[in-house]
Formats: structure tokens, sequence, C-alpha cells
């Protein structure tokens, strides 16, 4: 009786899920409640997609299945196949241009969507839906508002403000004609190593559920009150399952956890993002006890479709099919009959994908019942998404009002996500607030910077290669302090390396991780830049000087910081904050009095570099526990922290100008005889002359440089700095490489010491290059002395180069200079 009361009452109330008090328990099936969508199937919306369904050829079919990347696709590819749905990944952008204007994205959705709906080739006139990585906000637009990212958003622990940030980010995106965001991201972070965990809310799934519900709401709609209107997108809780859970903290890796805590830990978000009602999922590119996600029939058919009871369908991720054993990227029957419904297929394997997956249905290898089913899912999420009702993405009601893009309303909403986000971890002697009328001096190659403040997936895939110029609208650091001090009349100076002529009142450092994302932001301890001292160094000087300093650290992850912490009186972890990096000042400052630090840890703060810890643990010992955080009304002193540890630590022994990313202070660039462009993006071309990223083990950890012939151009990295600066004898550089078919002789490994006009020589690279089996990688090394004797001799390298002036192609994954005696040197 107390229990149909409950029901009763339950149901009378959106949004109750009755299954939450009765989920835990020994039995497979119980550990897995079914979860009540606040969707509800609809009989009109099922007749529809039967009918659709009913008319459609198995081609029809499997092209709704197939989600092309807008980089290997064209128009005509959309009007000839008239696919489902299609991406622009992490800095991918209409017609490559990355300054796009939002009426050219609009432009572009206009078109793909007119071409899906032109039946004179393919036949049919269901329409498409673009999918994006709006993870921060629309962060692949330039002039978007980029909220701070997801691990600052869990400091905050404000599913109400959340809801906002989701609202807004819904609204950027239909400005420029695009349907569907690929988030929330609702991964447990267990391992901060791992590179997506700034993507991530949290260690624990608490803030996760609650946060996964609030999203999906803000980027959906309410149903009932304004689902998928036209101020709504379809929203994708990500990465079903266990991604932020595998071993070591490796992207893609394995999680090893038992069902009852992949249940508990990692599908909490889950819980309260299908409870709100979110129409996708995406599979995730992990393994869950040794298999992978993406072929798991368990976890995707039977968990979450028939337990769980998901209705939506089940979108992979970026080529994931490709890792299941058996399959490759142009082939993968498995992953469709484990439950997945829309291939993710980037590159252009999509083409032959496409091929294969019709024969194996023809040849009785994926049974028509499943791909009717993932069809009639897809259908059904576009029914309900009103998409064959909405007029055509140009005429849709935000689209191309550049005005919603970085709107004031938008910034305000990120400007107190940056305030709400922001953890006092140290406040000794009360150093903050700071009192503004005095004379300040910023320091910091994060002060103003605001790529770095904002990280990964923001305009770029990993956050790389932008400038202050290509954020409008936003702010740094330093021009929130900026103004705040100027106002009260103080003085401020800004002085990157820490020098400066008067003595200052009071410093404030910003600092942290460079952007990364992915895979390549793994590391392997929780140091905060064990190799560079530089920065302690400023640090520690202005403390022996007695100048109080305030360290704003921006990260992706909690990470061993002690030796900075004990070189600060006060130290602030600012995560991500985002392109309204003014907001920081405002608490800093305490610019009025409910400015005052309202984050805490959604992380717990290790106490060792190489400490993994969560909440739970057993033996919890974190050096500030999940939840801590202090305000200006605490008056606690932190003392001098340990600052042992047992990493080791050599001295730049090898300086890669290039592993598996760009090393700063390198950048790239392409250079022919007239005309040099940055390489800031995955791919870019001069004349002739192209670079384009891609994978070796993970995503974008390579490029290929291919010359169509007859110009001489050459991609060249230059050091911003003064140069490379390991010396000693022996040096050489070493490049990892692997080529397609035979090198030219014309191609040349050039190096530049510095302005001196002969220091300057090359080599051919085709000898070493060529003796390396076809398609395989391998190690080339060339001796220093390989060059003329002053580029030998020379300490300091100001450029690399490899140029060429005939038809070829050659892959690169690393070139580092390095002061090992190779077992042979050969110069040619
Ligand atoms: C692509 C990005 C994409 C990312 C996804 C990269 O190879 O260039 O656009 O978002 O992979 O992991
Ligand atoms: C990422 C996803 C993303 C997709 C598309 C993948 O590599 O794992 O989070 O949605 O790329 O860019």
């Amino acid at each position: 009786m107390k229990n149909l009361s409950i029901l009763a009452a339950c149901l009378a109330i959106f949004g109750c899920n009755q299954t939450d008090s009765t989920s835990v328990r020994s039995n497979k099936n119980v550990i897995w409640p079914v979860i009540q969508s606040q969707v509800i199937k609809d009989e009109s919306v099922e007749n529809k997609v039967k009918a659709l369904l009913d008319t459609m050829t198995l081609e029809q079919k499997i092209a709704q299945m197939i989600q092309p990347e807008i980089r290997d696709i064209s128009i005509e590819d959309m009007r000839k196949y008239g696919f489902g749905s299609y991406l622009n990944g992490g800095g991918a952008f209409p017609s490559g241009n990355k300054y796009s204007t939002p009426q050219e994205w609009v432009d572009y959705a206009q078109q793909m969507y007119k071409a899906s709906v032109d039946d004179s080739l393919d036949g049919s006139k269901i329409p498409t839906m673009w999918g994006t990585d709006a993870v921060h906000g629309h962060n692949n637009v330039i002039g978007a508002t980029l909220f701070p990212h997801n691990i600052g958003l869990g400091a905050a622990n404000n599913p109400a403000l959340i809801k906002d940030i989701a609202t807004a980010t819904a609204t950027e995106v239909m400005a420029t004609g695009i349907d569907w965001v690929f988030a929330p991201t609702v991964a447990a972070v267990r391992d901060d190593r791992w590179g997506r965990t700034y993507e991530g809310y949290s260690e624990d799934p608490e803030i996760i559920k609650a946060y996964a519900s609030a999203i999906v709401e803000g980027l959906q709609g309410k149903p009932g009150v304004d689902f998928m209107d036209d101020s709504h997108v379809i929203s994708t809780v990500k990465h079903f399952i266990g991604d932020g859970g595998t071993k070591d903290g490796i992207d893609q890796g394995n999680n090893m956890v038992g069902e009852q805590e992949l249940f508990d830990i990692h599908a909490q978000g889950y819980v309260g993002g299908l409870t709100a009602g979110a129409q996708s999922v995406m599979a995730s590119f992990n393994r869950w006890q040794g298999a992978k996600i993406h072929g798991s029939k368990y976890l995707i058919n039977d968990v979450l479709k028939e337990k769980m009871g998901f209705d939506g369908f089940v979108v992979g991720d970026w080529n994931g099919h490709g890792q299941v054993r058996g399959c490759s990227n142009e082939s993968c029957p498995a992953a469709i009959n484990a439950g997945l419904d829309i291939f993710m297929a980037p590159t252009h394997t999509w083409k032959a994908l496409y091929e294969n997956t019709i024969k194996q249905v023809k040849e009785g290898d994926i049974p028509l019942s499943r791909i009717d089913d993932a069809v009639s899912r897809i259908l059904r999420v576009k029914f309900r998404a009103g998409l064959f009702d909405k007029p055509s993405p140009a005429d849709r009601k935000y689209a191309g009002k550049t005005e919603y893009i970085g709107h004031e309303k938008h910034r305000k909403i990120a400007e107190k996500a940056v305030r709400e986000s922001l953890v006092l971890l140290k406040n000794n002697d009360s150093t903050l607030p700071i009192s503004a009328n005095q004379r300040i001096l910023v320091v910091g190659d994060g002060a103003d910077n605001i790529g770095k403040q904002s990280g990964g997936w923001s305009i770029s895939w990993q956050g790389t290669n932008n400038t202050n110029d290509d954020f409008p609208g936003g702010t740094s650091i330093y021009d929130g302090i900026d103004v705040v001090v100027k106002k009260a009349g103080g003085s401020i100076v800004l002085s990157v390396d820490g020098k400066y002529e008067e003595k200052p009142d009071v410093v404030i450092a910003v600092y942290g991780e460079e952007p990364y994302a992915e895979g390549q932001g793994d590391v392997k301890t929780l140091a905060y830049n064990p190799l560079n001292t530089k920065e302690l160094k400023m640090l520690q000087g202005f403390k022996q000087q007695g100048i109080p300093v305030v360290s704003v650290f921006i990260s992706g992850r909690p990470m061993w910081v002690n030796p900075y912490l004990n070189a600060s009186d006060a130290f602030v972890a600012a995560w991500l904050p985002g392109s309204e990096g003014k907001a920081v000042a405002d608490v800093l400052f305490k610019r009025s009095p409910q400015n005052d630090f309202k984050g805490r840890l959604s992380f717990s703060w290790p106490a060792t570099p190489d400490q993994i810890v969560n909440r739970h643990d057993k033996d919890y010992s974190p050096l500030f526990p999940y939840g801590y955080g202090l305000t200006y009304e605490d008056d606690i002193q932190i003392k001098q922290l340990s600052e042992r540890h047992t990493l080791v630590i050599d001295g730049p022994q090898a300086e890669a100008l290039f592993d598996g990313k760009l090393v700063a202070p390198w950048i790239l660039s392409l250079m022919d005889e007239m005309r040099q462009i940055p390489v800031n993006s995955s791919s870019v071309e001069l004349g002739r002359l192209s670079y384009r990223t891609i994978d070796k083990i993970v995503q974008e950890d390579a490029f290929k440089l291919s010359n169509q012939g007859n110009t001489l151009a050459g991609l060249w990295f230059n050091n911003k700095d003064n140069g490379y600066g390991v010396s000693g004898d022996n040096r050489m550089v070493e490049l990892i490489v692997r080529r397609e078919a035979l090198l030219p002789e014309s191609v040349m490994l050039a190096l530049n010491c510095d302005d001196i006009k002969q220091c300057r020589h090359a080599v051919a690279l085709a000898n070493q290059v060529n003796a390396l089996p076809v398609n395989t990688w391998g190690s080339v090394q060339y001796s220093l002395s390989c060059f003329n004797q002053l580029v030998a001799s020379h300490s300091k390298l100001k450029s690399l180069g490899v140029i060429s002036s005939s038809k070829m192609s050659l892959d690169i994954s690393a070139i580092r200079m390095t002061i090992k005696e190779p077992a042979s040197t050969e110069c040619n």
C-alpha cells in the first residue's frame, strides 16, 4: 500500500525516480534500474516513425546511421546519400575557416539541410541534423561565450546555474543553425592523470547526477513545458560508460571495476540525464573489463536499452567502432549488433563503412530488424525534436542572429560561474581580499592569456594556437584586475617574467597548465611542472623580498603544487574559467559583500605527485579533502608543506619540438618563398603544401606533410624564446616518421641557429627514411655534426624545417633534440 502511494505521488510530480531507492541489490537485474524518462512514448510519434520506416530503402536506412564529419564530406555527398546526421569535430569550421561568421555557419547548415531533403538523388526527404561539441559554451565558434570547464562548475555546486549555462549554450548553438550538442560529459573521474579530467564535474557521483538533469533540461527544455521548442537542442549524455575510471587514467583505456561500482559511481550521470529526457547517449572509447564498449551488447543493448529502458539513440564516438576487436573504421557489424545506432564516421572511411554495412545486412551479418530498430530510434528523436516541422535552419528563431553569440546576458552567467568556481586553498594572514588601492604587480604567462585560461576545446580541439584576439568580447584575468585597480586609484604593472622597477605591495601570479584535450592531456604524475622551476623561483624571489604572493592557478585537474603553495601566501584554484576571466578579480578584491569564495573541491587534492585519491576511499588522506574550500570568514593558516617526493627529475636530456603535439615555446608554420602562414588548425594548406593531423596512437598525435609537387615549400618549427638550449657534445635530432612511398632526394631537414646568416644547414632525409619499411613508424637520427660547423657548435637552435620541392608525403609523430649518442648516426 505504502509503495503504491509513493508511486502515485511520484507520478504526480514530474522528475521522480522511484527506482533510486530500490536500486542496489545483489542480482544484476537490480543493479540497473528502469529509468523513468520525463519524455513519454507518444503513440502518434510511434505511428509516424513506423509509417516512414516502411517507405525506406536499405540504403536510406544505413545513411541515417552514418555520421560523417564536415572536413570529409561535401554538400553533394549529402544530396547523394542523405545522411541522418553529420558533425563538426573540435576545431572544425565551415570551409575550414576558423573565422567563419555565424551567418556562414548558418549558410552551411542550410545547404546541408536542403541537400538532405532534396530527394532528387537518394529519394528521401528526411531532415539531417548537425551535431557539435559545445562542451563549455559553443566553443568552436569565434566570439561565443566560453563558460568554465566542467571541473570548475563542479566546484560551484549549483545546479540552477548549470541549467542557465545550458540554456545560454543552446541559444548560441542555434544562432549557428546547429541542432544537436554532444554534452554533457558525465564521467566520474577517478584518476586525475586522465587528460579529460576537466570535462568531468567531479570524482563523486553526487554532483554529477544532479548536474546531468540540470544540463539536459537546459539544453533540451523541460518535457511538458518547453521540450525541444524553437529555443532548444538535442543533448547527448557521454561517454557511456566508465570513461572516467580507466586504469592509470589512460584515455580510452580499460575500466576494471565490478558491475555494482560501474552503476554506483559511473552510471549516475545517466540516471540523472536520462530521467530528464536526454535523447541520445554516446558510446565510450574505453573498455570495460577488457572489452571495448562500442562492441558490448551487454552494456549498450541489454543494460542501457533494455534494463534502463532508454528509447533514444546511441551514437558512437569518433571512429570508436574501429577499435572493436575484428573491426576497422570501414567495417564493424559487431558494433551495430551490439546496439550502436549511429556510427560516428569522420575521415574519408565513411564511404567504405556505408557500403560495407549495406553489404553486411544483405549477407545476413546484421539482421534487418536491428537496422529497423536503430533507424526507428533516430526517427523517433527527429520527430520528438520537431525536425520535420521546424523551418529549415536559416529560418529558425535564432539563426544567424550574431547578437546571440557572446550575448551580454550569457557573459553575465559565465561571470557568475567563474566567481562561484574559484576554490580558495590557502589564505594565510588574510592576504585576500586584496585592497585595490595599492601597487600591484601581475605576473605569470596565464595572466593575460584567454586561450590558456580556457583550456582544451576552445576554438581549436586542443585549445592551442589561439591569441587573445580569437576571443572577441572575452577578457583575461589581467583585464579584470586592471579595471578594479585603476578604478580604485591603485597602480598596476603586468610583467610575465616577474621583473619590475618599483617594488610592488603585492604580487598576483597567474600560471598553470597549457591547454590540452583528450589523450594528449594524459600525464604520468600529478606534479605541476616538475622540470621547469623558473616560475617557482620567481615566486620564491618575491617571498624573499617580503612581497606577499597570491597565486591564481589554472589547471584542468588538481595537481601536486606543494612548492608553489609554500611560495604563496594565498592560493586560488581557478580551474579553466573560460572567456570571462575578468570575473576572477571580483572575488580576489571582494568587490561586493557577496563576492566571497563559494567554490568547494569536487575533486580531492593530492598530497603527493602520485597519490590517486577519491572521497570515500579507505585511508583517505588527501592534502585537501573533497568539499574543502576556504572563505573570507575562515581564519586558517596553512603550514609549510612537505616538498619531498619520489619523482625522478632528470635535467632536460631531450627536448621535444613535437611529441604527439607541438611543445611550447615552438610554433609551427608553413612557408614558401613568398609567404608564411601559421599552422593553427588540424588542416592547413599553403599552395601545394599541406599539413593535416593524423592519428598514431590517440587522435591527432601526428601529422602528414605532403607536397603536390613543384613548389619549394616547407614546414617550420620556430622557437619563440631564446632558442633551444640543451648543449653538450653528441647532440642529435631524432624524428619519428612513417612513409607511404619512397621519399624523394629533395626532401631536406634544415636547422637554423639564429640570425647569423651562415648558421644554417640542411641534410637530405631520403636515405634513412627510405630504409624504413613502408607504412611503418620508425626513428631517423642525425647528429648535429652532420650539419655545418656553425650549426654543430651553436648552443641555441632557432628553427627547424622539413622542406621539399617535389611531390612527397611524410608522416611525423615526434621531433626531438637529444644528447644521447645514437647507436649509429648516418648523415644521409
Ligand atoms: C579531430 C577533432 C575531434 C577530435 C575528437 C580529432 O582528430 O580533429 O576535430 O573533435 O579528434 O576526438
Ligand atoms: C570525443 C567526443 C566528441 C567527439 C566529436 C571524440 O573524440 O571523445 O567527446 O564528442 O570526439 O568531436
